[in-house]
């Protein structure tokens, strides 16, 4: 099947902290598979801008090991690495100074669109608007990326907002949550609103209960500090899972466009039952077998952060009254895995008696490690013996049903910095959907720290704490096996 890539017009891209960790992993790569891809033009210029005292050719230095390092090699092709280093320029900036701005400026094309990628920690996201509009790059073609954290608390949240509301529209900044970036995280829409199938059950009189679990295998590594002033609930609940929910959750918009997407996700935060203590269940991971326990990775000894959290949660609307959403989160877990799992009603009568083999439907989009929707259903075991009834996954996996081009997914990055550039912000979040989600988790956090609140500890290499079993347990069910 021949893949349809509709090249974009030639743009100016500043990446400021080009120099960074996410740039080297992430932004860059992503660019130069979209421009092996042929989908960047070859007039495109790429800047980037951080505070490290390097040139240009230093810069490409440092651009092509990233590409060596993230880009598999069928995709590093010589003349195109050369050609797309060759669109590489670099400024040295100082957000918080004088130097580098009017070098900037002069690089600016006049005749193309801007976009500037705030890849630098978020106290610097103030700085970068407003002298962007000092230095006149804030005109109508320019858009703004910013990264998350997207503030660490409501207050924070809205101060960042009317700070960047000063210098730019609405319509020009990208807040990024890479989750929406993921090819299954769309198709869950497509699967959705594109069939006729689902969306008729897709509600509390069909569906039992939905679990979303982000599971991580690694400890907070060398974001230990970071780590310990947030917690899972800021770092991945608040967001990322809040965005997931989301979509599955909301009502079907009347346009695919951004606005009417994010209005009906907007609604479903609104829509959030305030959580109780026994709602939430936090945890916090142990040494094991040589492997250092939380404390020690983030050098204390009397930290009360999470780097685990379970929730139940309720979205109270004629839609959902009465199917729980189960969420969960955690690192230093049994397998690294993402997935929404959506099971369904039992059927209200079996014709076929008790039967060992049968089971709800359950309708599961894997984000990670591998993207990928399954759907279980109860079939006939096959053979002679009478009706012996099992469950069998019928398998959605994109590789087999579209052929090897499907197995080319493009990354996250790739797809939301082209959306940026096509100026589609459905994949972003809207300001008043970030503020709405910390009005949200804020009092769950006050609560804890009101309460004093201790996490429990659980074993590395675990499904998490014992009570979060005991969260389902309680509603007569049970989690999902944490497998990758
Ligand atoms: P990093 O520390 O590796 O890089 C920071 C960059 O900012 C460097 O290029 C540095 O030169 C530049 N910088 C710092 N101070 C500056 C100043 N005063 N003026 C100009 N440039 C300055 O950080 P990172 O890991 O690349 O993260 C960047 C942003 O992306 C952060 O907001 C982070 O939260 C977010 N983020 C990172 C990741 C990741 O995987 N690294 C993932 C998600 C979000």
């Amino acid at each position: 099947m021949a893949s349809r890539i509709i090249p974009v017009d030639p743009f100016d891209l500043v990446i400021f902290g080009g120099t960074g960790d996410l740039a080297r992993r992430k932004i860059l790569p992503a660019l130069y598979r979209r421009f092996w891809a042929g989908q960047i033009p070859p007039e495109v210029a790429i800047i980037g801008a951080a505070r490290s005292d390097l040139d240009d050719a230093q810069y490409r230095a440092f651009a092509r090991e990233a590409i060596e390092e993230f880009v598999s090699e069928v995709k590093r092709v010589p003349a195109t690495v050369e050609a797309f280093l060759g669109r590489l320029r670099y400024v040295v900036i100082d957000a918080r100074g004088e130097t580098g701005w009017a070098e900037l400026s002069r690089l600016m094309r006049a005749d193309v669109d801007h976009a500037f990628y705030f890849s630098v920690g978020p106290s610097l996201f103030g700085d970068l608007a407003q002298r962007l509009r000092d230095n006149g790059m804030a005109g109508p073609e320019a858009r703004i990326v910013v990264e998350k954290p997207f503030g660490h608390d409501l207050a924070s949240a809205r101060a960042l907002n009317r700070t960047l509301a000063q210098h730019f529209d609405e319509a020009q900044i990208y807040r990024i949550d890479h989750y929406l970036g993921k090819e299954t995280v769309q198709n869950l829409m497509a699967i959705r609103f594109g069939n006729m199938l689902f969306e008729p059950l897709w509600n509390a009189q069909y569906i039992d209960h939905i679990q979303i679990t982000v599971a991580e295998t690694v400890g907070v590594g060398g974001r230990g500090p970071y780590y310990d002033r947030s917690g899972a609930m800021r770092d991945m609940v608040q967001n990322h899972m809040m965005q997931l929910l989301c979509l599955i959750a909301m009502e079907p918009p009347s346009h695919f466009d951004p606005d009417a997407v994010r209005d009906e996700k907007l609604k479903v935060i609104r829509a959030l039952d305030a959580l109780g203590p026994e709602d939430i269940v936090r945890g916090q991971y142990c040494a094991d077998d040589g492997v250092p326990g939380y404390l020690t990775d983030v050098d204390s000894r009397d930290s009360t952060t999470e780097s685990f959290v379970a929730l139940r949660l309720a979205v109270s609307n004629w839609r959902w009254k009465g199917t729980p959403f189960y969420l969960r989160t955690g690192k230093r877990m049994r397998a690294r895995t993402s997935e929404i799992a959506i099971t369904f009603k039992e059927p209200p009568h079996s014709i076929f008696g008790v039967q060992k083999g049968q089971a709800p439907n359950v309708l599961v989009i894997k984000l990670q490690p591998n993207e990928g929707i399954t759907l279980n259903v109860t079939i006939k075991e096959p053979g002679p013996g009478g009706m012996r009834l099992i469950e069998v996954p019928l398998d959605m996996s994109f590789a087999e049903a579209l052929g090897p081009e499907a197995q080319d997914i493009p990354d996250a990055y790739e797809r939301l910095i082209m959306d940026v550039i096509r100026g589609n912000q459905t994949l972003f979040m809207r300001g008043d959907e970030v503020e709405a989600a910390w009005a949200w988790t804020d009092p769950i956090i006050a609560g804890w720290e009101a309460r004093e609140d201790r996490p429990r500890p659980y074993d590395a290499g675990s499904s998490g704490p014992e009570d979060s079993l005991m969260l389902m347990h309680r509603d007569g069910r049970r989690w999902r096996e944490v497998r990758p």
